[in-house]
């Protein structure tokens, strides 16, 4: 046997583990130093845990980086949408558009609102909301879209806000996977109405528990404080329809951010480019050393588009089995674990099929939630929404490099060239997917 045959034999089958090199830090995130641990600190020493001060600085300096005239500070994502949605005007009865492959809490708070959700599909290219599948759904009750750049992805912006306006609906970007991402030259978060985004300690922008609303609208921005902000919704507040209400938060709800949080926030915003540079040149030199291989297509814009992938959180790879005669993305991703890297089929599954949307009273209706303040039943069955139905089946996960260095990405890179090229040996003990792919507690976070 010659090198070069060794070197290719799957791992699964006997062959050397195309992972050889340890990969010390290179996984490790967010990245903290004695500064991260010293802004701390000084909130701690101050007693100042529960104050808005340094929350209020971070939510400057995080605007002027988002490019918005206003951020403010949230203690979750979850929260944050929700304030994004009443302050878009999500009421009783209405209904929002949402993609239906997404974390939960991009439409899920509407509950809370009285309000529902009604999914549209993905574009199996980009995983995020296809544009073509918004306007039938559109009613009367219809209030406003959530778009959600998926897995870093920048969602196609342009027709999705030329539906909006036209329709007279609000557009609210959920930002979570995306932070610092680019949609032709423009940063996500400040096309639609509102951005709303998770910073939790898992995500990109990754300081504690967390959350940032972003947007240009004062009335936004003092319904968002209206809502969950006690002790900031004061007389500071210009929008009249709110002035008669302050000092109780709208919502009975308060949300403020933990400024152990912000404190980290602030630190981590100022090294937040500079890391994602080199995370984005790391993702993009594994996926260049991949580009022809068959039956893998890298999950980011095309270069020169003016797009560009946000901290490349839930970095997927896109699977056409068609072109490895049907291999079963199951068993091509038990080849690449086989090489040493972690991988595993799809992602959070499609939420329309969740009995939360199906059967679950919340509120003791007595009738299903999704359904409770709706004019018709709104649900959606197995089978009405094929493309995100087989989000399992046409993408799997791949390893988030959050530093330069060629060697261990290409052997990372080697792994999942060997498993696609070695396919027709995969194929003879294929069993086929797993019924159960993808889930709902999909990342690991400390
Ligand atoms: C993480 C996440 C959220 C929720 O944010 P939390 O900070 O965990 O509450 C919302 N939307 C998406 C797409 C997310 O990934």
């Amino acid at each position: 046997m010659t090198t070069t045959t060794t070197q290719s034999q799957l791992a699964l089958f006997g062959g050397p583990k195309a992972v050889q090199t340890e990969p010390g830090d290179i996984f490790n995130w967010p990245i903290i130093t004695e500064e991260d641990e010293a802004a701390v600190l000084e909130v701690l020493r101050r007693g100042a845990m529960s104050g808005t001060d340094v929350t209020k600085q971070f939510e400057q300096e995080f605007a002027a980086w988002q490019g918005t005239t206003y951020a403010l500070g949230f203690s979750t994502g979850t929260a944050a949408l929700q304030a994004a949605m009443w302050a878009c005007g999500v009421r009783v009865g209405d209904e929002i558009i949402c993609p239906s492959v997404t974390y939960w809490a991009s439409c899920l708070p509407c509950y809370s609102l009285g309000a529902t959700v009604v999914f549209a599909e993905i574009d199996p290219d980009t995983l995020c909301l296809d544009p073509a599948d918004i306007e039938h759904r559109i009613t009367d009750r219809t209030k406003a879209i959530v778009v959600v750049h998926y897995c870093s992805y920048p969602a196609d912006m342009d027709p999705i806000m030329a539906i909006a306006r036209q329709h007279n609906l609000m557009v609210i970007e959920d930002v979570s996977h995306a932070h610092g991402g680019l949609y032709k030259g423009r940063k996500v978060g400040t096309i639609g109405d509102v951005g709303a985004m998770s910073c939790m300690s898992g995500k990109s922008f990754a300081i504690g528990e967390a959350g940032m609303l972003v947007t240009d609208s004062r009335d936004i921005y003092e319904h968002g404080i209206a809502w969950g902000h006690y002790g900031r919704f004061n007389d500071t507040i210009e929008t009249e329809a709110l002035k008669p209400f302050i000092n109780l938060p709208m919502g009975g709800y308060k949300y403020r951010m933990h400024q152990l949080s912000s404190a980290v926030g602030r630190v981590q915003l100022r090294h937040y480019d500079a890391r994602n540079a080199e995370i984005l040149k790391a993702m993009h030199y594994f996926w260049d050393l991949l580009e022809g291989v068959p039956g893998i297509k890298a999950h980011r814009p095309a270069k020169g588009s003016g797009s560009e992938m946000g901290g490349w959180y839930a970095s997927r790879g896109l699977y056409r089995t068609e072109e490895l005669d049907g291999l079963s993305v199951s068993r091509f991703c038990e080849a690449v674990r086989a090489e040493g890297v972690s991988c595993s089929p799809g992602i959070n599954k499609p939420l329309h099929l969740h009995p939360l949307f199906n059967t679950a009273d919340v509120y003791g209706h007595g009738k299903p939630t999704r359904i409770a303040n709706a004019n018709r039943d709104l649900r959606q069955p197995r089978g009405s929404l094929p493309v995100s139905e087989t989000i399992a089946e046409i993408c799997f996960s791949i390893p988030w490099f959050k530093h330069y260095r060629p060697t261990i990405i290409e052997e990372h890179a080697a792994a999942f060239r060997k498993a696609a090229e070695g396919y027709e040996e995969l194929l003879k003990d294929d069993k086929g997917n797993s019924p159960d792919m993808g889930g709902w507690h999909f990342f690991r976070h400390g």
